[in-house]
């Protein structure tokens, strides 16, 4: 199944007393509640984030004002929950194909617990995902598939969409949750005394001794330009001598991974190419487990139509190009009005829409130029559809760097330089991460950013050097 877009609701308008200010307003590290909140499916990748807001509307909706959030107002919010639901629904895209509905007291919810919400669907192919805490008792937020929104909108009263769970038992897949306190609720002054104890007592440091493979971005992290970074060898003489496996990635579509192998080869680092994993390659791959022998309209250099290619895939990059499967957009320096209309045709005409990465901008020397999210901008809104993703931060590149390995999430470290790709990817895969500052993200940076990462790092050779520090060699 592929990945579709799910829509996060944000329930928001509740007015208790019992705080003696807008529960939505306390404070959660440094944030309040409904902005934690907000940014937790922001970080998710849910889109849109729809927060209904009722009760001290006027107090609350600023908060949310220079976040990515669509801010709607129920003026009917005394008639109870119910009356949000109908208007967090009434505002989503007709397009959506579920929603998770999430409430606002619930700041132990991490974005990976609503990927797992995602994942979760697509196994189980049912239309209700609920979590389930430890001795089975089922919790919030809960996600239901489109289908049952106009059931959900007609409710009256101060009921949720609970109701429906009895209704429809068959169509529900359970989601078990294993540490007790990430569902638990912020009903009472104490239980949020409590919770905030808890989450200050786990502030954790980078697992090192339990890391056992690596995913390594490479540009402002291995090198900059064409100059090795401080680190980069004894990073690779690290690896040798753990024999951990590793995966260098990178969203940039346009090189192949034998162009990086003879990159890294000028730098003195000898590796070969099943080490390299770029987001064309990511891309193929995925299209090929998708759509065995597809016929695929591809924008993008080299790097993508040979990616293609060695998938099997039937490459066609004639503009009066039909009979297509899938369009497949990356960078393209070559870009013409040609290209676009031809895709846009193809997508409009029911050919499957996949990009390579997101990224809007690709720096230039003393400026930006647009990047392939500019491109892929552009061809949504001539189509009004939606591309998949596969490159960081959409989980698709980093699991396949998984797979590869044969690793799991917990044990793999990321490594890499910019909080909203590289960060943001690991997050929601609950991998360990660690940003390197010798690329783009700074520490000033970091200050207004939801997105943490595990540890934080100079350069990668202050990383290296913590990392020898602090694991034993057992022999
Ligand atoms: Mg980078």
């Amino acid at each position: 199944m592929p990945e579709s877009t799910v829509a996060s609701i944000i329930l928001a308008a509740g007015g208790g007393t019992r705080f003696g200010e807008a529960k939505q307003l306390l404070d959660w590290e440094g944030q309040s509640l409904i902005a934690h909140t907000a940014d937790t499916a922001w970080m998710a990748g849910l889109e849109p984030v729809i927060a209904v807001v009722g009760a001290a509307a006027d107090a609350v909706a600023p908060v949310l004002a220079s976040r990515p959030v669509q801010v709607v107002r129920n003026y009917r919010w005394e008639e109870g929950l119910s009356s949000s639901l109908f208007t967090g629904i009434a505002a989503l895209p007709t397009e959506t194909d579920a929603a998770i509905f999430m409430s606002v007291d619930q700041p132990r919810i991490t974005p990976r617990l609503l990927q797992r919400f995602i994942e979760r669907r697509h196994e189980s192919g049912r239309g209700i995902i609920v979590p389930q805490t430890p001795d089975g008792q089922p919790g919030n937020p809960v996600l239901f598939a489109s289908r049952y929104f106009p059931e959900l909108a007609r409710l009256t009263g101060d009921v949720g969409g609970r109701v429906l769970l009895e209704r429809y038992a068959d169509d529900i897949a359970y989601l078990p949750v294993d540490d007790p306190y990430t569902l638990m609720d912020v009903d009472t002054p104490d239980a949020y005394r409590r919770m905030k104890d808890y989450a200050g007592s786990h502030e954790r440091a980078l697992p090192f001794d339990e890391i056992r493979s690596l995913i390594c971005d490479m540009d402002g992290v291995l090198w900059r330009g064409d100059t090795p970074l401080p680190g980069l060898h004894d990073l690779t003489a690290l690896l040798d001598d753990r024999g951990m496996e590793y995966v260098w990635v990178t969203n940039n579509s346009s090189r192949t991974p034998g162009e990086y192998v003879q990159k890294l080869a000028h730098m003195g680092v000898t590796t070969t190419e099943e080490h390299i994993l770029t987001a064309s390659v990511a891309t193929a791959q995925y299209v090929a487990d998708q759509r065995p022998g597809a016929t695929v309209f591809s924008i993008g250099g080299n790097g993508v139509r040979e990616a293609l290619a060695a998938e099997g895939l039937i490459c066609c990059d004639e503009l009066n190009a039909s009979e297509i499967d899938v369009v497949v957009v990356g960078w393209d320096q070559q870009l013409t009005w040609q290209k676009l209309a031809t895709a846009t045709r193809l997508i409009l005409e029911g050919a499957t829409f996949i990009a390579t990465n997101p990224d809007l901008t690709f720096p230039l020397e003393s400026s930006v130029a647009p990047g392939n999210g500019a491109q892929i901008a552009a061809l949504e809104a001539a189509t009004g559809v939606k591309a998949q993703i596969i490159g960081k931060p959409a989980p698709p590149l980093y699991r396949k760097a998984l797979a590869r390995m044969g690793a799991a999430p917990d044990t793999t470290l990321v490594v890499g330089d910019r909080l909203d790709t590289d960060i943001l990817g690991g997050v929601r895969l609950g991998m360990p991460t660690a940003l390197v500052l010798t690329g783009i993200a700074d520490r000033e940076g970091m200050v207004g950013s939801p997105i943490r990462p595990t540890a934080v790092f100079d350069s990668l050779a202050v990383l290296i050097e913590a990392w020898r520090a602090a694991v034993t060699v057992h022999v």
